[in-house]
């Protein structure tokens, strides 16, 4: 890493941060696009988010990334939010724009739908199931809505939770899509849309723990199904083993942390940023 006196910051806020992958990977796209840029960790106690979010203009930041717990904390210091950060509620990514004011941006939203469309799935006009109603479901369902899928499933192990972000989603996106909301299991939904299913995005928190666990039985899955697991440790959880032996197509949780990091990336610098790299530097 070559700093010198023109080196501009952007970095990850978070508490704590130090198990962040961000530094690593976004490192690695600075480097390949010979940016004179570099990504810090920046611990930020929640008492002290406020002073954090105006130091960033401060200090000549570029913006920043936004993790647990200030994703909804930081909005108040924004001066003005994309549709998706508003929608969603919740901003992960922030722009320091040219005359010092700042703008919130969401790329959760669609870090999921860009990693199944690398791999070559798609979700405009079919029916998707998110599996999960907490920060990632939600900003999940509302990036399929965006990009226009048909139908839209949540369901969740509270059901009420599924019913309370379906109703706040479709009462913001009117008229973008069907949405259903039920319990995690075959029986939410009939067969006949189980049928329709093109496109599964596991972002319940079952799997990081080594409890063998899964949401759904894959079995219930047609066998054209694209499946997204979110969760990244362990990387080949019970349910994306299960999902492999029984043929489903899969896409894995870092490739999601991929795809929200590329994304933060453009809207920062305004270019793409080499996703190998970005990729070698999450795997090793
Ligand atoms: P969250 O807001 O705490 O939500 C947790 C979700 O998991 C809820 O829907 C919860 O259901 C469900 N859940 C927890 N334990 C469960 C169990 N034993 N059985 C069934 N459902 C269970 O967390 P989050 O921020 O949405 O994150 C969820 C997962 O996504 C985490 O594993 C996180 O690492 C992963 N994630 C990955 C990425 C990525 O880039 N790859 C990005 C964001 C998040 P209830 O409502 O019933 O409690």
């Amino acid at each position: 890493m070559n700093l010198t006196g023109r080196t501009r910051l952007v970095g990850v806020m978070g508490w704590p941060v130090s198990h962040s992958r961000s530094p690593a990977m976004h490192n690695a796209a600075l480097q390949a696009a010979g940016l004179d840029v570099v990504y810090v960790p920046l611990p930020v106690d929640p008492a002290n988010i406020g002073e954090a979010v105006r130091g960033l203009r401060a200090l000549g930041f570029r913006g920043s990334n936004v993790t647990i717990p200030h994703k909804q904390t930081v909005i108040e210091y924004l001066d003005r939010l994309t549709d998706e950060a508003k929608v969603i509620g919740a901003v992960n990514t922030i722009r320091v724009e040219a005359d010092g004011s700042m703008t919130g941006h969401n790329t959760d939203c669609y870090g999921a739908v860009g990693a199944l469309r690398q791999d070559g799935g798609e979700v405009a006009g079919r029916t998707v199931v998110i599996l999960g109603a907490g920060g990632a479901g939600r900003a999940v369902a509302a990036g399929c809505a965006f990009a226009g899928a048909r139908r839209v499933v949540l369901l969740n192990r509270t059901v009420e939770r599924a019913r309370e972000v379906v109703a706040e989603l479709r009462a913001k996106l009117p008229d973008r899509c069907e949405w259903l909301a039920g319990g995690l299991g075959k029986d939410a939904l009939p067969e006949s849309i189980w049928a329709e299913v093109s496109a599964v995005f596991q972002t319940t928190s079952v799997g990081m723990n080594d409890f063998g666990e899964i949401p759904l039985d894959a079995n219930v899955l047609p066998s054209g199904c694209h499946v997204l697991e979110s969760v990244y440790s362990p990387l080949n959880t019970p349910f994306l083993l299960q999902c492999r032996a029984r043929g489903l197509r899969i896409t894995d949780g870092l490739a999601m942390l991929l795809e929200q990091g590329a994304l933060s990336f453009e809207f920062w610098f305004g270019i793409a940023p080499d996703r190998r790299a970005m990729r070698r530097a999450l795997d090793s």
